[in-house]
């Protein structure tokens, strides 16, 4: 799993910001909108569809992407939908994306033209998508076992989060229900919101997902979704044992 961004909405550096951690040389303390692809046995899997997708995949050097999988419908997370625009050249047909209904509404509203081009519009000046629905049912995606985990957010956003084997990636909450804390047991790594110290409506502060995460006891911990108010290193220095904050491009085993 490649983490290709851990930024908060607005993403770090922020605009019009000069404090100590948008103005830092240190390449952990830049941090793009929140997203990361799996490589599974039959291709790559994107959860989300961030709005630096493009930099993102290039960056890491991922060429094509076969299938996505969205947590929720918020713009940070779906608005790099349109560079999915060349993979189904690569496919075949058109990129699966697999997300519930409030997430397909969105798409459907927000990327119309893709649904409805017009006549004359060349091959590949839109993408081709293929909308599939997702409950919180395990699924099978490429070759592997997709647990989605319910999670909350905002009152009218519901969440989803992934367990795939033992990594389970869960971002954008502040709040896990107690049916969803038991699919997250025996984990390798928990990947979780913090968006910064302090508590906020809608994200786990730093230190409501490290309670979460010492409830859940995983083997590592990995904090995502930050705003510029968490330093990479000093935050780092002061979490307990076993977590610590991701940072673009770092590199998890799928176990
Ligand atoms: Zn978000
Ligand atoms: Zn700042
Ligand atoms: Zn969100």
């Amino acid at each position: 799993m490649v983490l290709l961004g851990t930024g908060t909405s607005v993403g770090v550096p922020t605009l019009g910001c000069d404090c100590p951690v948008c103005r830092s040389q240190n390449p952990k303390n830049n941090r793009t909108r929140c997203g990361v692809v799996c490589g599974l046995p039959y291709g790559n899997l994107l959860i989300d569809t961030p709005t630096d997708l493009r930099a993102q995949l290039l960056r890491e050097g991922v060429g094509v992407v076969h299938a996505v999988v969205y947590t929720h419908e918020h713009a940070d997370h779906i608005f790099g939908l349109d560079d999915l625009r060349l993979f189904p050249f690569y496919l075949g047909g058109p990129v699966p994306l697999y997300g519930e209904a409030s997430v397909r509404e969105r798409i459907l509203k927000s990327f119309d033209y893709a649904f409805d081009p017009p006549a004359d519009m060349h091959t590949g000046g839109v993408p081709r998508l293929e909308l599939r629905p997702i409950g919180t049912e395990p699924l099978e995606v490429l070759g592997a076992r997709l647990t989605p985990v319910r999670l909350r957010h905002t009152r009218d956003v519901a969440v989803l989060g992934f367990r795939i084997g033992n990594v389970a990636y869960c971002t954008d909450t502040n709040g896990i229900p107690p049916a969803s804390m038991a699919l997250l047991e025996g984990l390798d790594v928990l990947i979780l919101d913090a968006l910064r110290p302090r508590p906020h409506a809608t994200h786990f502060s730093l230190d409501e997902a490290v309670a979460g995460a010492r409830k859940l006891r995983p083997r590592r911990t990995l904090f995502t979704h930050m705003s510029h108010e968490l330093e990479h290193e000093a935050t780092c220095a002061e979490l307990p044992p076993g977590m610590e904050l991701a940072f673009d491009g770092m590199r998890i085993p799928l176990t």
